[in-house]
């Protein structure tokens, strides 16, 4: 008797652990097979022209309204990069207060063949942007991709376009999008 109640107790415990098993395998998965959390998306980004921070999705910065979106302009011969938002146009020419912006960096051999009030870049809101040679007319031209544009109207200019003004002074244009 005393040998067949010993294996009863044998038997008992294998039962019970089988029957835990079962219960807690369908249950709560162990933590190392939870997918790992996807990193959150940042909040805010530093604004391109005051570094301010510029809430995620907010179109423009709170502190000096300048739009998150905006174009960057890069050359000639790294002379000069420069970012300008939604809006007034950038003017580019020789002109020292009409194209402040790029006058200086254009003054010398590198402005070779620009006028002083030679064309407008812009911006608008819709994200497209739009290249337009003064309206009386530049001396030696406005190139979009190295194809000429009629003064006074304005060509679209995609991300990554050449732009010319006359054929020796030539940049390249960025669309940078908000947060980028
Ligand atoms: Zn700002």
């Amino acid at each position: 008797m005393d040998k067949s109640l010993a294996q009863d107790d044998d038997v008992l415990p294998d039962f019970d652990e089988g029957d835990e098993d079962e219960e807690g395998g369908p249950g709560e998965p162990p933590p190392w097979q939870e997918p790992p959390h996807a990193p959150e998306p940042p909040r805010s980004h530093p604004c391109w022209s005051c570094a301010a921070a510029v809430p995620a999705g907010s179109p423009a910065c709170p502190e000096c309204q300048e739009s998150a979106r905006h174009l960057r302009l890069l050359g000639p011969g790294a002379s000069i990069d420069l970012r300008h938002g939604e809006g007034p146009p950038l003017r580019l020419g020789r002109h020292p207060v009409w194209a402040t912006a790029v006058a200086g960096a254009l003054s010398g051999d590198r402005g070779q063949g620009v006028s002083r009030r030679h064309a407008e870049l812009q911006l608008t809101p819709d994200g497209t942007m739009w290249l337009t040679e003064c309206a009386h007319g530049t001396l030696n031209g406005t190139y979009v991709n190295d194809e000429r544009i009629p003064p006074g109207t304005r060509a679209p200019v995609h991300d990554g376009d050449v732009i010319g003004l006359g054929r020796n002074c030539a940049f390249t244009v960025l669309l940078v999008e908000p947060g980028a």
